[in-house]
């Protein structure tokens, strides 16, 4: 009897545990030395905490990036991604990369996360110490399916060059430090949140480097041209290795978490609930989310907003927040 017991207990335990209740969800992120490596990191574990409730385990997968990102989402070989917001824009419009796919209106948004500055650094003996210097020189300009490929490229026409007049690289941005470090690239562009370990570890080397500003009247002019972009400051205390003394200008973009129509709206429900019910402990989980609000998280955003994000917005009345343009459903 007392076995019986037991084996009925076990098929009860093993049914609640069977993978077939178990709603598996990727996040599609970035390199490892980036944020949003740790950012889908910080949303799965807010997800899987309540795996009780929703049932839903959340996994997350280093990429290429944004684009990658994007692609993989449309596909539907990714659920979520995180993406600058320009390359969203991009995508849903049918510009840059997808000017041959055009328009992507299956493209959602959940929310925005931090904002992301393009870093361009550069070795000192490389004696790059404003855009005008670029010509000639070894540039890591990003892989191909990452979100900096782009800015890149605007940042080096706004600066009155091609790509043929410079020695353009794109590697990932997980190996621009070594290769700055090793001397075998004079500078880097990265569209990154700060602080980051990528650009710590290209500050901490033997060879000294400085983060080069993006500003001047090209920039003010791409700005004008390009309504995505907007200044920022990248602040020189994070990384007290490099050369630089001040605060950095440049300008930049916002991280967005993105998900495709197709998701089920009750997955989105309960991600972009537990991100924003655990907002106070969110916060802490990396330092470049210092500056997030409930607000700022519904603003920058460039592809309409999923219906299972907008249902919790409703209800916790943060619906004011979103552009009226965004909501379609
Ligand atoms: N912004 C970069 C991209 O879209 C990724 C930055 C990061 O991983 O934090 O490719």
């Amino acid at each position: 009897m007392k076995k019986f017991m037991l084996l009925i207990m076990l098929s009860i335990l093993l049914l609640s545990c069977s993978p077939k209740n178990t709603k598996f969800v990727s996040i599609g992120t970035g390199g490892v030395t980036g944020v949003y490596y740790p950012t889908g990191g910080a949303i799965s574990r807010m997800i899987n905490k309540k795996f009780d409730e929703y049932n839903i385990k959340a996994t997350v997968e280093s990429t290429g990036g944004s684009v990658f990102n994007i692609n993989a989402v449309l596909s539907g070989d990714l659920d979520f991604g995180i993406a600058q917001s320009d390359r969203q824009y991009q995508a849903y419009n049918g510009l840059a990369e997808w000017t041959q796919a055009g328009n992507q209106p299956d493209l959602r948004s959940v929310f925005s996360i931090h904002p992301e500055a393009i870093t361009l650094i550069a070795s000192e003996n490389s004696e790059i110490n404003t855009l005008e210097d670029l010509k000639n020189k070894r540039i890591n300009l990003g892989n191909p399916g990452s979100g900096q490929l782009q800015n890149s490229v605007d940042i080096i026409n706004s600066s009155g060059l091609t790509e043929n007049d410079i020695l353009a690289e794109y590697v990932k941005a997980i190996e621009a430090p070594g290769l700055l470090q090793d001397e075998r690239i004079d500078a880097f562009f990265y569209t990154v949140g700060h602080p980051n370990g990528n650009i710590k570890e290209a500050t901490s080397g033997r060879i000294k480097v400085r983060i080069i500003p993006i500003e001047g009247p090209r920039i003010d002019k791409l700005l004008e041209k390009d309504p995505y972009y907007a200044k920022v400051l990248i602040p020189v205390e994070f990384y007290p290795k490099a050369l630089n003394t001040e605060d950095i200008e440049t300008i930049g973009v916002k991280a967005t978490f993105i998900t495709s129509k197709n998701v089920d709206d009750n997955i989105v429900y309960a991600i972009t609930k537990e991100v924003f019910e655990n907002f106070d402990e969110f916060k802490t989980l990396h330092p470049a989310y210092k500056v997030l609000t409930k607000q700022n998280m519904l603003q920058g955003l460039t592809a309409p907003v999923h219906n299972g994000a907008l249902k919790y917005y409703e209800e916790v009345d943060l619906l004011k927040y979103v552009d009226k343009e965004l909501i379609v459903e």
